[in-house]
């Protein structure tokens, strides 16, 4: 088995519990390499303490899941299958004594739930197995190191891109197909989440939604994009103005890259993520914003653009050699607009090193 199938063997053992039921995307593809999107379609892991791993998926992707390199056994179903009746025969030819199961308590839906109810009667209770994949995916190794590396420049290239579109009378959805049809010639299939081309008052909002609104001279323009890459997502936003930007512009911008670069710069092993809240929170409120800065300083990043652990000010978990998150302080004011700076930071033995990395002294766009 390979080694994280493995590392879930052995979790298995110390904790007594006799198998997984594991059926999301993101932590099935982390165990078996296989990379899938089921839709409403069933798919599934199934680990035991000793025993070979099952895969559950679609007959159409068996083929699929063996060149991802899974060797063990897979139930593949079709569309006239119950994949559940064909789980459970495979189970009793098996014949393993499961006491306990571990199931993604925050992911499986009810009607799934009771159907894993079922499968294993002698199961009385139902163990997460989440904790144990947060974990496990927080630490990345080499190969996944250097794919995010990779994704971390293509989101670079995507900013480059949407500054370079910048232009009077151009939309923010213009600038936005600008930025996708060129990362999608560079192979690019998937962004990690919609992608953000905010213009004027509506950079304000850190979940705004782009729309047909022309850039005029005088604006701030939000980007907050990224790309999936062989499964791992990048994320960066910056936040450059149109021909001109005024004292109050300014002043949020240059106290937004002063709280980021702080932020960043203190990112080192054994630091707790509360405090890289706190610097960066503790920079603009002292700068008069302090109300403004309405969410955390970031989150984990990996095979969801969003993963553990979240990098907010309660967090007292410390840093450690290998975590990759996201460092993005923003000022939104409704009247005057918003200002977002985003990095992908990974933990090294000799600090940190900033994944991305478009400049972020202030672009005024002529
Ligand atoms: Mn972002
Ligand atoms: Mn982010």
């Amino acid at each position: 088995m390979n080694q994280r199938l493995e590392q879930l063997s052995t979790w298995l053992t110390d904790q007594d519990i006799s198998a997984t039921f594991i059926t999301s995307t993101p932590n099935i593809f982390y165990l078996s390499g296989f990379y899938s999107n089921p839709h409403e379609r069933l798919l599934a892991l199934l680990t035991f303490q000793k025993e070979e791993p099952i895969l559950v998926c679609p007959m159409m992707e068996v083929t699929q899941a063996k060149s991802s390199g899974w060797q063990y056994e897979i139930i593949g179903y079709s569309d006239t299958d119950n994949p559940w009746e064909l789980i459970q025969a495979s189970l009793a030819k098996r014949n393993l004594p499961i006491q306990s199961v571990a199931i993604e308590k925050e992911h499986l839906n009810v009607e799934r739930y009771e159907h894993i109810q079922k499968l294993f009667p002698s199961s009385h209770t139902f163990r997460s197995v989440e904790e144990k994949m947060h974990q496990l995916r927080m630490i990345k190794d080499q190969k996944e190191i250097q794919t995010l590396r990779e994704a971390a420049k293509l989101a670079d290239f995507g900013v480059q891109v949407g500054v370079e579109a910048i232009a009077e009378g151009k939309t923010e959805l213009d600038i936005l197909a600008t930025i996708e049809f060129e990362l999608k010639k560079k192979g690019i299939r998937q962004m990690s989440f919609d992608t953000m081309v905010l213009t004027g008052n509506k950079t304000a909002s850190p979940h705004g939604k782009p729309g047909l609104d022309p850039i005029k001279k005088g604006d701030l323009v939000l980007f907050d994009l990224g790309v999936v890459l062989d499964g791992y997502c990048s994320d960066i936003t910056r936040t450059v103005a149109f021909d001109s930007v005024n004292p109050d512009q300014r002043n949020i911008y240059e106290t937004v890259r002063k709280a980021e670069e702080a932020a960043v710069a203190a990112c080192v092993a054994g630091v707790e993520i509360g405090a890289i809240d706190k610097t960066a929170r503790t920079i603009i409120a002292d700068a008069g914003y302090g109300d403004y800065f309405t969410h955390r300083i970031g989150h984990g990043l990996g095979i969801d653009v969003h993963e553990f652990p979240s990098m907010n000010a309660t967090n007292t978990l410390p840093l450690q050699i290998g975590m990759t998150f996201t460092v993005e302080p923003g000022i939104y004011v409704p009247e005057i607009g918003g200002v977002r700076i985003e990095d992908d930071i990974l933990i090294t033995e000799k600090g940190y090193e900033s994944l991305t990395s478009f400049p972020k002294e202030l672009l005024i766009i002529k």
